[in-house]
């Protein structure tokens, strides 16, 4: 969607403004996807050596405090621990993620139980009015489009009248209820934290027509061993495309913040293991 053509709410526009900032802060942790997404690895926490010595206390009382300390014995522990699905201590290194993505995207995303989400509110803010459209690689099978230009074109007006429809209904809505607090027929200011529950209901009840093309905002925050089994799932060709495009992302950042334990995954999955 051309998002020039909605009038631009202040959350949407907060959103573009923050995105480009983080962009430029920290590009080693950012990744724009298309006109409007992003991903961004915020924190991580453990690295391969919090693995191999949570691993050791079965075993030894050897720890080692830096990566750059670990010996050729201890790479060959790291591989065979993942290679033999010794699942638990790769449970121990986590990673929080910033993600701006469409709700269908997002949809997916969520079916992966074992991590931690929130998102944006609808309830609490104005839906962003940014919505995926598919350029030509999107909609193409083989080089060959499925959806024309012109159905394209179509499907954009009628998202920007959905979101239209919104934003005109919510103005109609706050407008009545200031001439019904005027009138002394509602109190709005006292919801719980001083928000006005009138306005609350009415985002509440107007966010049921937003289509899952609109865009949201998440936190994931997830350990390793969940994060290769989505990256597993999603980077694979039968994964959606759109979110395919997302977990190449999240790969490309996770390798520049874990290389080693990158490469182990990697050679690992190459090497046909599944994970557990
Ligand atoms: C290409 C593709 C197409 C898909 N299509 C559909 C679809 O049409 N409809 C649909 O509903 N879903 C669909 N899914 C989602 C899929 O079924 C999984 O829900 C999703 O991929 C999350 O995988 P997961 O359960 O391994 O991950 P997580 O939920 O993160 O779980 C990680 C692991 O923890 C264990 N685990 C988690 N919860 C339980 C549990 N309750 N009991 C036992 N073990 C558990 C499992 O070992 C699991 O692999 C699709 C996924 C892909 C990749």
């Amino acid at each position: 969607m051309n998002m020039e053509s909605l009038t631009t709410t202040a959350a949407t526009q907060e959103l573009q403004d923050e995105i480009a900032l983080r962009c430029q802060l920290s590009p080693q942790t950012t990744a724009q996807i298309g006109p409007f997404g992003f991903v961004e690895l915020e924190e991580s926490w453990g690295d391969e050596t919090t693995i191999l010595n949570t691993a050791r206390i079965s075993t030894s009382n050897r720890r080692i405090q830096r990566v750059a300390d670990m010996t050729q014995r201890d790479h060959d522990l790291l591989y065979h621990l993942l290679k033999h699905n010794h699942g638990t201590p790769f449970e121990t290194v986590y990673c929080r993620w910033r993600v701006i993505a469409p709700i269908f995207v997002l949809r997916q995303w969520m079916r992966h139980r074992m991590g931690t989400f929130n998102e944006f509110s609808q309830r609490y803010r104005m839906p962003i009015t940014a919505c995926y459209q598919p350029d030509l690689a999107a909609r193409s099978v083989d080089g060959w489009p499925v959806l024309t230009d012109d159905q394209i074109r179509r499907q954009d007006a009628l998202l920007e009248q959905l979101h239209r429809f919104y934003q005109e209904e919510y103005a109609v809505a706050c407008q009545r209820m200031e001439e019904a607090e005027q009138q002394g027929l509602i109190q709005t200011s006292d919801g719980e934290g001083g928000r006005n529950r009138y306005r609350g209901r009415a985002r509440e009840l107007l966010r049921n027509i937003m289509p899952v093309a609109t865009y949201s905002d998440i936190y994931w925050t997830v350990n390793f061993r969940s994060l290769m089994n989505f990256l597993m799932l999603r980077r694979k060709p039968d994964a959606q495309y759109e979110i395919r495009l997302y977990a190449d992302a999240v790969w490309q950042l996770f390798q520049q913040r874990l290389p080693l334990l990158s490469q182990v995954m990697e050679r690992v999955l190459r090497e046909g293991a599944q994970p557990s």
